[in-house]
């Protein structure tokens, strides 16, 4: 892992895609066992010379604790924030955490260290880029492929959007304290790399419709992150040191190709939209948190039926294209490059051999695991693609007038 931030860099060079792509400003991506020595001599180096851990409860038991120990020992000056959980028990990247965080960041801190999984980088991300102080990532669990990217996902005003902000200087991924995570956060993390599936169709979609920016680049590094994942599944599975070693590595190569293009593209298509809504309605109804991987994993699953079995007929009739509500030019491109469009959804792999891959790490694989009730589920596939302008299948699917759902509901 060492050489990739270069690798990349200097492929970036090379691409001719027509985007700009930004400079990867990580100085070091560590991932191995007793990362967090290493997280602490590259403080050392920076000459750090105060620093704010963000944590909440959890991954303070499991990092945290020994996090402050390595810095008392080398006599470095540190507070800790505990992030609070809501009255759910959920730790949410919302306005309350985020005031949270600012309220107690004094603005003297010279670094802060997000100490945590998805959530806990997020507030993070937001808190940092908004004073001014660089931050350092250091992963508890391998359960989102977040860390290395630009975006964070936060909930406002009870809606969930994802703002653009900044990466951290360093990832410092230890191999002991990501194998100790649960494991149902093992398997949200393949669930969230088996969302590349329908999100690299989703995108290529975007691009060929509406004219939505792409990168090939982007596009193969998420890929191969992919292809890393599935090809060691069983060690993943196994939990042995290889197999976590391949999916946080995975994870942080997706995160580092959304970084490359400098928005979620590449990783996040209609599943991803799925799952926030969803997200957003347990909010609203003041319910248990469902982790985000398991959440896109399930998403994944039914996006690769409804594409297979409706996007694909939808697109053989011309007349449904024709008749569409959608912009006269898209219809025109659609129809144009028709053959291509098919043959991005005939490559994502059908939804049994998707489940087979999470149902090895033991993950969820229908709405049912995850206890969402079928109107639930209907509202999503028909509601979700609203929450973002991104042009996916499953918004095409209901601008061709796709209602019916329901049909999906044995899946
Ligand atoms: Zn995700």
């Amino acid at each position: 892992m060492a050489n990739i931030v270069s690798t990349i860099q200097s492929l970036s060079y090379q691409c001719n895609c027509g985007n700009q792509h930004k400079i990867i400003e990580i100085e070091e991506i560590v991932v191995e066992k007793g990362a967090l020595t290493r997280a602490v001599e590259f403080i050392k180096k920076k000459n750090y010379q105060s620093i704010k851990l963000i944590v909440d409860e959890n991954t303070f038991k499991a990092c945290g604790e020994v996090l402050s120990s390595l810095l008392k020992k080398e006599k470095l000056s540190y507070s800790v924030c505990f992030v609070e959980a809501n009255e759910n028990g959920d730790v949410v990247a919302d306005e309350r955490s985020l005031i949270q965080v600012l309220l107690e960041t004094s603005g003297n801190e010279e670094v802060m260290i997000a100490v945590g999984s998805g959530t806990l980088h997020d507030i993070t991300r937001f808190c940092s880029a908004k004073m001014g102080i660089p931050f350092i990532s250091i992963p508890t669990a391998p359960s989102v492929d977040g860390f290395t990217s630009l975006g964070a996902p936060l909930i406002v005003k009870g809606v969930k959007q994802t703002f653009q902000l900044t990466s951290p200087v360093g990832v410092f991924a230890d191999i002991d304290i990501l194998s100790a995570a649960p494991r149902k956060m093992i398997a949200a993390g393949v669930g969230d790399m088996v969302a590349k599936y329908t999100s690299l169709a989703d995108w290529k979609l975007d691009s060929l419709v509406t004219g939505e920016p792409y990168c090939p680049l982007a596009v193969q590094i998420t890929q191969d992150a992919l292809q890393l994942c599935t090809d060691n599944i069983d060690h993943i599975a196994a939990g042995d040191t290889k197999g976590i070693t391949i999916l946080i590595e995975s994870l942080i190569q997706s995160g580092l190709a959304m970084l490359l293009f400098g928005q979620s593209h590449p990783a996040s298509g209609g599943e991803h939209h799925i799952s926030h809504f969803w997200e957003m309605q347990f909010l609203k109804e003041n319910r248990h948190q469902v982790l985000h991987g398991e959440k896109v994993g399930v998403a994944t699953i039914l996006l690769a039926t409804l594409y297979k079995e409706r996007l694909l007929s939808v697109l053989e009739k011309d007349s449904l294209i024709t008749q569409g509500d959608m912009p006269e030019e898209w219809k025109r491109n659609l129809l144009e490059n028709k053959e291509e469009v098919l043959t991005i959804y005939k490559e994502i792999p059908n939804a049994e051999q998707i489940k087979g891959l999470i149902q090895k790490v033991s993950g969820p694989i229908s709405y049912q695991d995850l206890s969402i009730e079928e109107e639930l589920l209907l509202n999503a596939l028909k509601e979700a693609h609203h929450l973002r302008n991104r042009f996916t299948g499953l918004k095409l699917l209901s601008m061709v007038g796709e209602k019916e759902f329901s049909t999906y509901l044995s899946v």
